[in-house]
């Protein structure tokens, strides 16, 4: 075997399978695991980290920075060095913090991202299976199907119908055809149709191909092309805070300017206090530890929806989650349980009933109630044979269990023939299959041809959606002959067994002429002999029956778009209560419409039946022409546009495809509806949380800022300094404020309707609110300040009181702010959570310290002022408390 070999497209297959030491059954599990030994994972390429002093540059490279640093400067000139260094050592630890949350947050962000690693199909040892795809070697033999991201750089030995699009190689979106002839050596790389390669993903059709090259030494890894941007931490919200912060500080310049010729020409201040009371104001303007606490709100969100099951693959979807108004969601799977079972037979003899639960092979038939022996009925073994020939799933026996390797519902046929008393694997050797046309959802059907070795016959079964069966039969096969196709009889069964709820089913078989190898797509289209119909049972979830619920009573509307049949579509959705009376429409009646009719429908319609990709595209478009925010699930190759277009895209985890997945802002880990209502709840807290933080952080410093204003008007001096403005916003401000980010869902958020999209973070409500508490703040702070200098205290006591007053105030506003939409007097709020009240300890803790402790009454300029006026301190704390749940009761009114 040699790696250095890159002309495998000139190769043929023998010599291929030779240099790799590989064979059709693909290696063995030794031989895989001792070659990734030998070769290292295959890691796809990813773009590579920001470097760390570019990360720390990031941090420093900030408006508000810069005005801490010119602070710093201005009070070393001026003489204040403790203050100067205070200051300087503010911005360090304010930078370093900031790096590490970073770099936290970025790490937890891609440990959650590694959770949905992907996947590839590969042949070992005769067997399919299913591995990460870092686990492939060269010499794997890999299996390839419409949606997945080629793994490593592949020889193709067969190719079907094989398209992949080579745009992360190549630049070049249309889909390229590859088949699996060998081609001349001097073929340039973008022509090598019988290779795939890594990094790129497979539009349509089906392939199999030897593993060549992975990880570095694939085409990929060669030129260093990145697949994936390394993702930022910003959301719109922070990049919005950002922006104001940019202005903000144009504005801090502008008033900082006229302060100081205000304070001294007017209310001749020295120069040296009038450059202090600049300073105070500009430290007190800034809420130093905002961006981080945001930053981590953000984060705690991303780990609580991975706790439900929702991994968040880009950070913005957290803020959105929480605006969605609308649903759409699959039916198949992700509402219903998708373990199926095939609950009734109709042939053209009549209905036939099947027993049994689960997928073992133990169950009965039943005509009206008497036993049927299915061998002694040749349609009715003839279908049960078809359903397991034309079928690609495996059924499995281990800890007295059986489960399904592939789709559930073959599982279900597979397990139908098992109790009609045929050994599956046996059978499948006595009937092998020469080729076949795949499942395909526009189409939806699929075709398998076969060769019986009794007989010597050739025949082609298809299996898909009744009325295209229907369509495509000539005849019927029962009775003891054939008759033609009594297309009422079908479509009346059809109709029956939909509205119980169940997935329908029609099965055919058609002669082909002996000695046939090869299907083309219309063999399939017409003249085929229909045996009959199964009805699958595929209850709805018992959790997503109470998420419907909830996402009704929090005003989301949930919408199934399904490929499933009308009947049976509605018969679930009124299992699931979509709505009182759900309204269901097909894809056709969906094709005749225009966007303006559809725009109309689209806001009465429940169910979306027989829809298909292109479908789900026009509706999110639809329906965001209303202002709605969508959340859009999806799995296949073809839902990729409307993922991408819906405002949340959500793929499946289990059953999605790569290029889903790559296209969605969430993936479900367990495709459960559940998990979508789940995520949109956390995504209301943090969005709330967010807003607590806010509405929490601002009024302290707007509070600081009145004060140091109102001191120059009237000509006093400032009621505290720099550095202490700096202490309570650091140090309490963060301490107390990311006690919030932990802050658990509020009760009823999701009895409320979704916020509006474009719904600014601060409302004009809050906008009130942060003005209100700042004046209470301000007023405090001069209240208290007065009161000690009236007292004849000193300097030092007074400044030492307006700080612990002003912390006070934060510690009892927290309290009042963790309940936006109703009252913080309850005993669950009183009492408050794990961190609210280790927050509040510590702080009580620092300011304890920060009024008694010598070493910080020398840096800080504090003084230990007498206990019973922290008495009073405490008192002005709950009258303050009590004033703004007043203000609240009366908004509420
Ligand atoms: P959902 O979109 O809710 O997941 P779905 O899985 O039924 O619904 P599709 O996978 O598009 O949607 O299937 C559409 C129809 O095609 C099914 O109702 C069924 O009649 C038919 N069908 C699905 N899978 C197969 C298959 N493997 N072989 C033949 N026919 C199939």
């Amino acid at each position: 075997m040699t790696d250095t070999e890159q002309d495998w497209h000139s190769v043929e297959k023998d010599r291929l399978y030779a240099a790799f030491e590989t064979s059709p059954q693909g290696l063995d599990d030794a031989d895989a695991a001792a070659r990734l030994d030998r070769h290292g994972p295959n890691r796809l390429p990813q773009a590579r980290a920001r470097s760390w002093y570019a990360r720390l540059a990031g941090h420093i490279h900030n408006a508000l920075i810069y005005v801490m640093i010119a602070a710093s400067l201005i009070t070393f000139f001026m003489d204040h060095v403790v203050d100067s260094i205070v200051i300087a050592l503010v911005v360090v630890v304010n930078t370093v913090i900031g790096y590490i949350q970073e770099g936290k947050a970025e790490k937890a962000m891609e440990a959650i991202r590694e959770m949905m690693a992907p996947h590839a199909s590969v042949m070992r040892g005769g067997r399919r299976l299913t591995i990460e795809a870092r686990n492939i070697v060269p010499g794997d033999l890999v299996i390839l199907e419409a949606g997945d991201r080629v793994p490593a750089d592949l020889r193709l030995i067969q190719a079907r119908a094989l398209r992949i699009d080579e745009a992360a190689l190549t630049g070049e979106s249309v889909p390229v055809e590859k088949h699996e002839d060998r081609l001349p050596q001097s073929t340039p790389l973008a022509e090598r149709a019988d290779m795939a390669f890594s990094g790129t993903f497979v539009a349509a059709g089906q392939g199999t191909g030897v593993a060549v090259a992975t990880a570095a030494s694939t085409e990929l890894g060669r030129i260093n092309a990145m697949l994936e941007d390394v993702e930022t931490l910003k959301t719109p919200l922070l990049r919005q805070m950002d922006l104001l912060a940019g202005r903000l500080t144009t504005i801090i310049i502008g008033v900082a300017a006229l302060l100081f010729v205000f304070a001294h020409y007017v209310r001749d201040y020295t120069v040296s206090d009038a450059f202090m009371t600049v300073v105070g104001f500009a430290v007190a303007v800034v809420p130093e530890g905002l961006p981080a606490v945001m930053t981590i709100a953000l984060a705690i969100g991303v780990n609580r929806m991975a706790k439900r099951n929702a991994i968040v693959r880009r950070l913005p979807a957290v803020e959105t989650l929480g605006a969605v108004s609308v649903i759409c969601t699959d039916k198949t799977g992700t509402l219903t349980r998708n373990e199926m079972v095939v609950g009734r037979i109709v042939t053209v003899d009549g209905a036939v009933d099947v027993s049994g639960e689960g997928y073992g092979p133990d169950g009965s038939f039943f005509a009206g109630g008497k036993p049927v022996d299915p061998s002694r009925d040749k349609v009715l073994s003839d279908l049960c044979l078809a359903a397991l020939l034309c079928n690609d799933a495996a059924l499995r026996h281990s800890n007295g269990h059986w489960t399904v390797d592939g789709d559930p519902m073959e599982g279900a046929l597979a397990c139908l023939a098992a109790k009609a008393g045929y050994a599956v694997d046996e059978t499948r050797r006595n009937h092998p299959r020469l080729d076949e046309i795949p499942f395909d959802a526009a189409h939806r059907f699929m075709a398998t041809l076969h060769h019986d070795h009794e007989t010597g016959r050739s025949f082609m079964i298809v299996k898909g959606a009744p009325e295209q069966i229907i369509a495509m039969s000539a005849r019927t096969c029962g009775g003891g002959g054939f008759a033609p196709v009594d297309a009422g009889y079908w479509s009346a069964a059809v109709e029956s067994m939909a509205a119980l709820g169940q997935r329908v089913l029609g099965i055919a078989v058609k002669e082909m002429p002996a000695g046939t190898i090869g299907l083309v797509f219309d063999d399939a289209l017409d003249g085929l002999t229909i045996l009959g119909l199964t009805g699958l049972i595929d209850p709805p979830r018992a959790e997503a029956i109470d998420a419907v619920a909830d996402c009704r009573r929090a005003g989301i509307r949930v919408v199934m778009i399904t490929g499933d049949h009308a009947a049976t579509a509605l018969a679930i959705a009124r299992q699931l209560k979509l709505s009182d009376a759900p309204v269901v429409l097909s894809g056709h009646e969906l094709d005749a419409m225009d966007d303006e009719e559809l725009h109309r429908v689209a806001r009465e319609v429940d169910v979306f039946a027989r829809a298909n990709p292109a479908h789900k595209l026009r509706l999110v478009r639809a329906l965001q022409a209303d202002g709605d925010v969508i959340a859009m699930t999806g799995d296949g190759v073809n839902d990729a546009p409307a993922l991408k277009q819906a405002d949340v895209g959500v793929a499946m985890g289990r059953k999605g495809t790569e290029v889903a997945k790559e296209s969605a802002e969430i993936i479900l880990v367990d495709d459960n509806f559940a998990s979508i209502a789940a995520a949109v709840r956390e995504g209301r807290t943090v969005y709330d949380n967010l807003r607590k933080v806010i509405a929490w952080t601002i009024p302290t410093n707007v509070g600081e800022v009145l004060a140091i204003v109102i001191a120059v008007m009237f000509g006093m001096a400032l009621p505290l300094t720099p550095v202490q403005i700096l202490w309570i916003n650091m140090v309490t401000s963060v301490g107390l404020g990311l006690v919030l980010a932990f802050e658990p869902t509020e009760p009823g958020t999701m009895a409320r309707p979704p916020r509006r999209s474009g719904e600014s973070l601060v409302s004009r409500f809050m906008l009130w609110r942060i003005a209100f508490v700042s004046c209470l703040f301000a007023a405090s702070a001069f209240g208290v300040y007065n009161y000690a200098l009236s007292k004849g205290l000193p300097l030092e006591a007074a400044h030492t009181m307006v700080v612990n007053v002003i912390v006070v105030l934060e510690m009892f506003y927290l309290f009042s702010v963790r309940y936006v939409h109703g009252t913080s007097l309850t005993l669950r709020g009183v009492i408050g959570t794990g961190p609210v009240l280790a927050g509040v300890a510590l702080i009580t803790a620092a300011q304890f310290a920060f009024t008694y402790s010598p070493f910080m009454n020398t840096v800080f300029g504090t003084y230990p002022i007498a206990l019973t006026d922290g008495l009073l301190i405490v008192a002005a704390g709950v009258v303050f408390l009590f004033l703004v749940e007043c203000e609240k009761r009366l908004w509420r009114r």
